[in-house]
């Protein structure tokens, strides 16, 4: 009997091709709006990581990158509700021009605590972008600058985003269907 191919059961959201795109256009707004000046980009592990990669390469400004890791979600899908640093920055950012990069914004409470501890290690700025955001489980409010696609109320996966560690690679974002979101 034929192996099941591992992608069929995935239905493709956003391919590459619009993502990067989208990508270049978050980078000529950061850069519209920062003029020239060096960019201290934190990504939030593990999710953010694709994200950052291709938006750390179109970005023509001195950049600089730190990494974040927090715990949101288990091994699944479900939010435990409850957010706790798991690995801590290596460097200050205080007077830095500081942008959180997120994969995807969801219930926002991930977010929100995020903002608020960095915020109090007082960088020059305090930005946030986010390639996803699914507006519809909003529970805390975020100051969110930059968005790549508000998409709708489903699980995804792909281009970083996983499910129990899977589907990373994936190069486009697609939804997982037999996840509730
Ligand atoms: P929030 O705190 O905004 O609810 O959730 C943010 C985190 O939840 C994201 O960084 C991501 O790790 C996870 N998350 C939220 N929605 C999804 C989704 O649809 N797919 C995946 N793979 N992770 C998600």
């Amino acid at each position: 009997m034929a192996r099941k191919r591992p992608r069929e059961h995935l239905k493709v959201l956003l391919r590459k091709s619009q993502i990067r795109r989208k990508v270049r256009h978050l980078a000529r707004q950061i850069e519209h709006d920062f003029h020239g000046e060096p960019l201290h980009l934190v990504c939030i592990l593990k999710g953010a990581c694709i994200f950052l990669a291709d938006l750390l390469r179109e970005l023509e400004l001195p950049v600089s990158v730190d990494f974040i890791a927090v715990s949101s979600y288990g091994k699944g899908s479900l939010p435990s509700g409850e957010v706790r640093i798991t690995k801590d920055l290596d460097h200050s950012i205080e007077g830095l021009n500081v942008i959180i990069v997120e994969d995807i914004l969801d219930t926002g409470l991930t977010l929100n605590y995020l903002y608020r501890i960095l915020q109090s290690r007082k960088p020059k700025a305090l930005k946030i972008a986010a390639l996803l955001d699914k507006p519809a489980r909003r529970l805390k409010e975020v100051p969110v600058d930059y968005i790549g696609f508000k998409i709708p109320d489903a699980f995804v996966v792909g281009y970083g985003l996983d499910y129990g560690e899977r589907y990373r690679n994936l190069p486009d974002v697609c939804i997982l269907p037999a996840v509730e979101a």
